[in-house]
């Protein structure tokens, strides 16, 4: 399986690399990422073949269909994360909630967001290649919570990888702060900004396309890759789950072999709903792919007028701060797998310079014939948390926001799968107040409203963060971010 440039090359770059070229290094040219150059076909029986297969069984299968150069036994090893997660021989349960809604929980790992199911593998199979190279790698993250504790969680005391992540001091949630500030390892650098998110981000660009900062890195001998979703690396351990919870669902009796569903996502950077994309290409019976949007509805907008503008439009905060994005990186696989390299090259460069494009009449007649999309708002999000406690089910806000699409979206009486990318621990302080009414509170005193609210327990790995020694105290000025990474380096 090769991978191949979202805009075409530029004559400075091969045109066609291998999977593990493409986790190394995921940026191509003329700022384009690179893209698998054709999928693989499941076939008619294999859905039949995994009935029974435990979820490292199937993730082996989809790895082998793609025929990636990664060695068995490293494979073996990133599977083997699995086993960490709450139940080891399934980290995806999927929950029935309503007659025709089952839920899919990807937030089973360690860091308890959905992140996990990827960049738990993906840890150790950049770690190995970059072993097996002798070369030493920097992962640079800015972060508005979940990523940042996933990417240090997976690379921590990993060989050959050093992880720098930026967050905006005091614009994550106290859980995910604490995540990232209680970690201890030399390899991992936490470093709280003073800003907004949008700030580490373009200070963290700023630093990727500085000419001495790269220089600097390669006098070290070290090179820059990502963790974050422009990443196949990624991509790839997040289409097994779509498959998986198709699998569950054929197991629970809820349908037959070859029956059509809906896969309802919340939706960021578009990286789960492009592992949904894969799968059905793939040959997974799906209906439609919905699309959930807050209220920073870019994607909706798309799927539904065919036009990006994010012209006049500044990242609004929402409850569900996870999607709150503008610009979706994955975004650009789907047209490139759509329309095509020169296309893609022309809607992405016009985004760039005119912060719009505008997709023809039968372009988005395509698009509609897999995706389908609606945006849910912080108040009509905070409802369905409540409706959903009060049927017997608790949810974080991100998992919300699909239940719009499940309202407005689905055309035909087929069951939905709904992705649940974090756990109610993450959001608390949204959710203590769908449920009691009382807004304002702080992550340790809405945990503990749920838990009595809802009779359950804090997790131990939530609760002990509380009493953790903070190990990662830097908190600095943007000016300031590269000489104290240089320092770390050394
Ligand atoms: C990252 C994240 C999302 C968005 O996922 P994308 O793959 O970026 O679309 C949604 N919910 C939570 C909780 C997340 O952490």
């Amino acid at each position: 399986m090769n991978f191949i440039e979202t805009r075409g090359n530029d004559g400075t770059r091969p045109e066609r690399i291998s999977f593990s070229e493409a986790i190394l290094s995921p940026m191509s040219s003329f700022g384009g990422i690179y893209s698998p150059e054709s999928l693989p076909d499941l076939g008619n029986d294999f859905l039949e073949r995994h009935l029974n297969a435990d979820y490292k069984t199937l993730a082996r299968s989809i790895l082998a269909a793609f025929e990636v150069d990664i060695e068995q036994q490293v494979i073996d090893q990133a599977l083997d994360l699995y086993d960490h997660f709450d139940d080891p021989g399934n980290p995806a349960p999927v929950v029935k909630v309503k007659d025709d809604l089952y839920v899919s929980e990807l937030y089973h790992g360690p860091t308890r967001a959905f992140k996990d199911m990827a960049l738990q593998p993906f840890g150790v199979v950049l770690s190995s290649l970059a072993q097996a190279r002798n070369e030493e790698y920097l992962i640079m993250a800015a972060t508005s919570g979940d990523t940042g504790p996933a990417a240090l969680e997976t690379f921590k005391n990993r060989n050959n990888v050093r992880v720098v992540c930026l967050y905006p001091d005091g614009g994550t949630s106290d859980v995910q702060r604490l995540q990232m500030v209680t970690e201890d390892a030399d390899n991992l650098k936490v470093i709280g900004i003073h800003g907004d998110f949008d700030d580490a981000q373009s200070a963290l660009k700023m630093l990727l396309g500085s000419a001495s900062f790269n220089a600097r890195l390669t006098e070290k001998n070290i090179s820059l890759s990502a963790a974050n979703s422009v990443n196949f690396g990624r991509i790839i351990f997040q289409l097994m789950y779509h498959i998986h919870s198709y699998l569950e669902l054929l197991r629970q009796g809820a349908i037959k072999l070859g029956e059509k569903v809906y896969l309802d996502v919340p939706s960021g950077n578009f990286g789960n709903a492009l592992g949904g994309y894969y799968a059905m290409k793939m040959g997974l019976p799906v209906e439609k792919i919905l699309i959930a949007s807050n209220q920073n509805n870019v994607l909706s907008s798309l799927i539904n007028d065919g036009v990006y503008d994010i012209s006049d439009s500044s990242v609004i905060a929402t409850t569900s701060p996870a999607m709150d994005i503008l610009k979706s990186s994955n975004v650009e696989r789907i047209l490139f797998d759509l329309f095509g390299r020169e296309r893609t090259k022309e809607l992405m460069l016009q985004l760039d310079s005119e912060k719009r494009y505008k997709l023809t009449e039968s372009e988005l007649a395509q698009l509609q014939t897999i995706f389908s999309a609606d945006f849910c708002t912080d108040e009509e999000g905070k409802k369905y948390i409540q409706d959903t406690f009060n049927d017997g089910y608790l949810m974080d806000p991100h998992t919300a926001t699909c239940f719009k699409t499940y309202q407005t979206r689905r055309h035909k009486p087929l069951k939905t799968i709904v992705y649940s990318t974090a756990e109610w621990t993450k959001f608390s302080p949204t959710i203590a107040e769908a449920l009691t009414g009382k807004s304002g509170s702080s992550d340790i005193d809405a945990l503990k409203a749920i838990a009595e609210k809802a009779n359950i327990k804090i997790p131990a790995v939530i609760n002990d963060l509380f009493s953790k020694k903070i190990t990662q105290d830097v908190v600095i000025d943007k000016a300031d971010i590269e000489k104290e990474i240089m320092r770390f380096l050394k």
